[in-house]
């Protein structure tokens, strides 16, 4: 397969759908396409096409942004919110955007693939995306162990960055939800937008370039940017390495054993830190 033939689509010839040319297997109707051999890289795959893969990406990342954006503007009005208001009011003005934003892209992404849930529902079947999961998180907090280690013995006074600080008051005032919206919805909407979206347009280019920007990018989304000039950089920047390692093990665990192992990991990584926040501190 050459790089066009990656960004058109073939028809099934037994359901005569027009379905992704990387796919093995028919996604809508099941049926094996032709020449099998030449897709393997693809195997583990979403096959919802290049066009869905962008647009998985564009509504998981730049709606996000943007939708997050009006809303708190309008909200800020609505609730009177403003710099001198109140930790609490703060915290549930927050909590509001986090979840609605969350809630609205989630299900924006899930009608965008709604032709190919089957396939997303088929690679939860079997024990191996589970066990890839949980090994993955493991690995994801061997990471961020030696990663803090090594921080710390840069920068002394390393802590958690803007980015986990704001979540950290918000999960106190409202456990339940946080657990939904942190825990659950959060990982399953920016596994759809990285890995389904963006690393799945990035890899029909090349998989090499895939493994270099979708943790790049994953990154970056998780830093500060007002912090560029601010003390708090320096802490940022050394927040960066664990979110780009955790988006190559991420990548890593959705090309080699399908979405359903890279969203187990994700989830059990975000439960754990959300818990983790919710327990009391012995100091
Ligand atoms: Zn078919």
């Amino acid at each position: 397969m050459n790089l066009s033939e990656k960004f058109k689509s073939v028809t099934c010839e037994h359901c005569s759908k027009k379905v992704d040319p990387t796919a093995t297997n028919c996604p809508r109707c099941g049926e094996e396409l032709l020449n099998p051999e030449e897709k393997k890289p693809f195997l583990n795959d979403i096959h919802c096409g290049w066009v869905r893969n962008l647009t998985c990406f564009l509504t998981g990342w730049a709606g996000l942004q943007v939708f997050s954006l009006i809303f708190s503007l309008i909200l800020q009005i609505a609730m009177g919110v403003n710099n001198d208001s109140s930790a609490a009011l703060k915290a549930s003005y927050m909590m509001t955007v986090q979840c609605v934003a969350y809630g609205f892209i989630f299900l924006a992404l899930i009608a965008i693939l709604w032709p190919y849930l089957k396939e997303v529902f088929r690679s939860f079947k079997g024990w191996k995306p589970y066990v890839a999961g949980v090994v993955g998180f493991i690995a994801m907090i061997g990471i961020n162990i030696i990663w803090n280690l090594i921080s710390r013995a840069i920068n002394p006074a390393t802590g958690s960055n803007e980015n986990q600080q704001a979540v950290v008051s918000m999960t106190k005032s409202f456990p339940a939800l946080s657990i939904l919206f942190f825990g659950l919805i959060g990982p399953i909407v920016e596994e759809i937008t990285y890995r389904v979206g963006l690393f799945g347009l990035a890899k029909r280019v090349n998989r090499v370039f895939a493994y270099v920007i979708v943790p790049i990018v994953f990154g970056f989304i998780h830093f500060d940017f007002s912090s560029i000039g601010q003390a708090s950089f320096v802490n940022e920047i050394l927040n960066m390495p664990t979110y780009i390692l955790g988006g190559l093990a991420l990548t890593f665990l959705y090309d080699r054993f399908g979405f359903a192992a890279s969203t187990t990991t994700h989830i059990l990584n975000n439960l754990f830190a959300t818990i983790a926040q919710l327990m009391p501190t012995g100091n």
